[in-house]
């Protein structure tokens, strides 16, 4: 009997920002794994581009859709319309981002809301509609996509901060309104890995060195390492676990 504890095949998943960096890796690993994948962005044709790719190398089933996460009713709208076509999504990951970085007394009060509305508002736009139609079903798997600032503050970075620390109350306080509809709500905290949103960084050789000094394991994370851990949420093994957070990052938070 083939064991089904990891078993994601043939279930739908919506990952939310993956025209690129860690989504798309994200739905590409969800698609490697069996799963039928919506792959999202703002614009459709970015969408489809990044949805043909995953298409021609693993052969799934990608559908793409476009829509501002940080738009209550457009995203309500867009996911009210996913649904008629796909069915609700059995895996949701609200990954969708945002990084300005300024020290606070300088922060624009337009740039607080853009982070705060696409990292934190988002996760609350998408969850609200599709948990309703998860528990009607009486399953779901939300993934939630915090960051190593979760827990971590640094200079210049403090909205983002605001933001991911409130993904993981966020997280832990849908879990306890959607376990009893057996919706399980979980988070995965990454390190740092090289996307767009931090090329800055990357890029930037002083950056490197000290992401490789504070990291015990002295490197810069693959995306691809996000997957185990989101295979695990998404997946019958974590049938009991809610409200958790998932640091994939090296070993970063584990130390001063
Ligand atoms: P990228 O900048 O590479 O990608 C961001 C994605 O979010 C894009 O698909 C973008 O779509 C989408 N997006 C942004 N704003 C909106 C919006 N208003 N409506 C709809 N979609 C939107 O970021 P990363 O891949 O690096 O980050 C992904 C997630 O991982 C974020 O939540 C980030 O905070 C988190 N994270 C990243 C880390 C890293 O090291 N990279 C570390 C820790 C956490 P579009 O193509 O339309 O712009």
């Amino acid at each position: 009997m083939r064991d089904a504890l990891f078993d994601i095949s043939g279930q739908t998943a919506l990952v939310t920002g993956s025209s690129r960096g860690l989504g798309y890796a994200l739905a590409r690993g969800l698609a490697r794994h069996g799963a039928k994948v919506i792959l999202h962005g703002r614009t459709l044709e970015s969408v489809e581009a990044s949805a043909e790719r995953i298409r021609e190398e693993t052969g799934a089933e990608v559908a793409a859709t476009a829509f501002d996460v940080t738009d209550a009713a457009a995203t309500e709208a867009a996911l009210e319309k996913l649904i008629e076509s796909h069915g609700t999504p059995d895996i949701v990951v609200n990954n969708a981002g945002l990084q300005k970085r300024a020290p606070i007394s300088e922060f624009a009060v337009e740039d607080w809301n853009a982070v705060i509305g696409t990292n934190l508002n988002s996760v609350f736009h998408v969850s609200r509609v599709l948990s309703r139609h998860m528990a009607e079903r009486r399953s779901g798997k939300i993934v939630n996509i915090g960051s190593v600032q979760s827990k971590l503050a640094r200079e210049t970075i403090a909205p983002y901060s605001a933001s991911k620390g409130g993904v993981v109350m966020l997280t832990q306080g849908m879990a306890a309104d959607l376990a009893r509809h057996n919706i399980q709500v979980n988070c995965i905290s990454p390190g740092y890995f090289k996307t767009d949103m931090n090329t800055a960084l990357w890029q930037d050789e002083t950056f490197n060195q000290w992401v490789e000094k504070r990291t015990p394991a002295q490197r810069w994370g693959d995306v691809d390492e996000l997957i185990g851990a989101l295979i695990f949420l998404g997946s019958p093994a974590s049938n009991f676990v809610s409200g958790q957070n998932i640091f994939v990052d090296g070993g970063m938070t584990a130390v001063v």
